[in-house]
Order: C-alpha cells, then structure tokens, then sequence
C-alpha cells in the first residue's frame, strides 16, 4: 500500500529563509478548546509538582515505576508503529486486530484521535519545513529570534493556533475504514482508560487509595507528560539540531538526534524518516536503536505483520549526502 499526499499549495516563491507568509495569522481557537488543551499540557506537570510532593520523604514506590514503564512503552509504541509507521505512511500491512490494538494504545497517549494525528502528520511531509507545514520550527524565519518562536511552535504552540487539517483530504483510506472510525470515535473514552487504568492497578496491588493515587500521578499524568514532550521533540529539535546524513526534499530539514533514539522508539532518527517516509525502520545505520521496528520485525515474525519495508541498503547509500545521487534520483 502506498499513501501519498501531493502538495497542492504550490509556493514556489518561498526562499527556505524567510517567515511563512502565514506566520502572522495566529486565528486562535475557541475558548474551551484552548481551556482543554492547556489543561492537558499544564495539569501534567501540576500533577509532577504533587507527586514530588507527595513522594517526599516516603518515596513512589516500585509499583507505580513498573506501571508507568509497561503504559509509557504500550502507548509510545501504539504511536510509533500504528499511528505512525501503519497507519500514515503503510510501512507494512497487518491483520485487522492488530490494526485496532495499535489504534487503541497509540489513542492512549492523548495526542488527539488517530484520524486527525496521520492528517496532521502527513500534511507535516507534504509541506515540510515550508509555508503549509503544520508545526515547522522554520515558521518565523531564521533569525534567532525567529528560531526560538519557531521551535516554541514546533514543540507546541502549534496545538494553540486553528488551523484544521481536513481528514477528508488527508486521511480518506482511515474515514473509510469503519474500524479505525470506531477507534477514532472513542478516544476520549480511550483518554479516560489511559487514566483509570493505573489508578485501578495501584489501587489493587497496593490494596490502599493512596497507592492508587501515586499510580495515577506517575503512571498515569506524568507518564502522559514525558511521551508528549518526547513526541513533540521529533517536531521541534528533529528539525533544528543533529546530524542530516541523507538527502530529502527541498527545504526539509530534519535531523537525527541520537539521545533521543530510545525514549522515542526509534522515531528521533528523523533525516533517515523524511528520507524514505514509508520505510519502516527510521534507525537505517548499524547501532541506531530504533525498538518500533523491532516490534515490526517480531509482528513479521509472528506472521501478523506483511509487506514490510525495509530499507534497501543500496538505495539508502546513495540517499546520502556523501555519497553522489543515481540518475533519476
Ligand atoms: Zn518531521
Ligand atoms: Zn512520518
């Protein structure tokens, strides 16, 4: 399967310098949805504050480490390999449930419901780093100044800023596949799992509330806090600093960033990605850990997982920018 998006806002006269000529056009959104994003990236670290609080002097206990582990690696995971390497760029096929499981877990990770993420995400390719991009760290020009509003919006201001990316142009396999419109409907109610969850299981093996109640701050908000973060790393410093060994499309300029290789699954070897979207291991190069393909690989293994694309090593060596292009190219 293979998706492809075409740019059809063609701006050819953008230089790769200069501000988006929409960089001044902050439309904010409405009144309960900024309330509802702010609560969602403040209560977190609200949340962090009370649990260092409340950690003082009688510590978390191991408990809520291991809940918050196994959720931080379901969710991220869910992420990585289903709403991103599947679900936008059709790295491999798998069987439906697979499919639906992914859904749910990446739904989990509150960045929004799985239909409008591979939207967002694959307009982000189509226009990267140009007037048109989603959350370009290159919105606001070059200039220092400019750099540091634009990695602010990269990271997250972004989220602040209407400007709607239509599923129907973006993502009409998903709005046609009436599984992946169930997964979308429910996640708020995926939202709401994602935070009983390990309140329910600190609760149960602690056999005390209070037990349940540091699950709920360290495996549950601020478990939530760190894969965020982690994810809008990807869009932000995975566009301004680290190395670009490969060659991508004019103007993009993503990068690797090698310390964040595990905390993001294998999603932080950026410049490899927007090199080849639709291969599904990010980490091309010997010792890049890159654990969402490795899960891609055991699927494949399993015999739940086809089609995969792996990367082809003599294609990829002549992709990079020491290396001389083929013709065609
Ligand atoms: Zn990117
Ligand atoms: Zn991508």
């Amino acid at each position: 399967m293979t998706i492809s998006v075409r740019p059809v806002e063609h701006r050819p006269d953008y230089d790769g310098e200069s501000p988006f000529p929409e960089a001044g056009e902050h439309t904010p959104v409405g009144g309960s949805q900024a309330g509802l994003t702010a609560a969602i990236v403040v209560l977190p670290f609200v949340a962090l504050g009370a649990a260092i609080f409340l950690a003082w002097g009688r510590g978390i206990t191991l408990t809520d480490l291991i809940i918050a582990a196994v959720l931080y690696i379901v969710t991220g995971l869910g992420v990585t390999v289903g709403f991103h390497r599947l679900l936008t760029h059709g790295s491999f096929t798998t069987r439906p449930w697979v499919r639906v499981a992914l859904g749910v877990a990446g739904s989990m990770s509150f960045q929004g419901n799985l239909i409008d993420w591979v939207a967002v995400h694959r307009r982000h390719h189509a226009f990267t780093d140009r007037p048109g991009d989603p959350h370009s760290p290159y919105r606001y020009g070059t200039s220092l100044r400019g750099q540091l509003q634009g990695l602010a919006h990269s990271h997250l201001g972004w989220l602040f800023i209407n400007d709607q990316t239509p599923a129907e142009r973006y993502a009409p396999d998903l709005l046609a596949d009436p599984a992946m419109v169930r997964v979308g409907r429910a996640f708020p109610l995926l939202c709401a799992l994602s935070l009983a969850l390990p309140f329910g299981l600190g609760w149960a093996i602690s056999g005390t509330l209070y037990g349940g109640l540091t699950a709920f701050l360290w495996a549950g908000l601020i478990r939530i806090a760190l894969l965020q973060h982690v994810t809008w790393s990807v869009n932000s410093l995975c566009h301004v600093v680290g190395s670009r060994p490969y060659r991508t499309r004019r103007h993009d300029r993503s990068t690797n960033v090698w310390p964040l290789a595990l905390l993001s699954f294998g999603e932080s070897w950026h410049n490899g990605h927007h090199s080849e979207p639709t291969c599904a291991r990010h980490g091309v190069e010997r010792g890049q850990i890159d654990p969402s393909a490795g899960l891609i690989r055991l699927l494949e293994r399993l015999g739940w997982a086809a089609d995969v694309r792996w990367p082809d090593q003599a294609r990829l060596r002549h992709r990079r920018v020491d290396v001389p292009p083929r013709a065609g190219d």
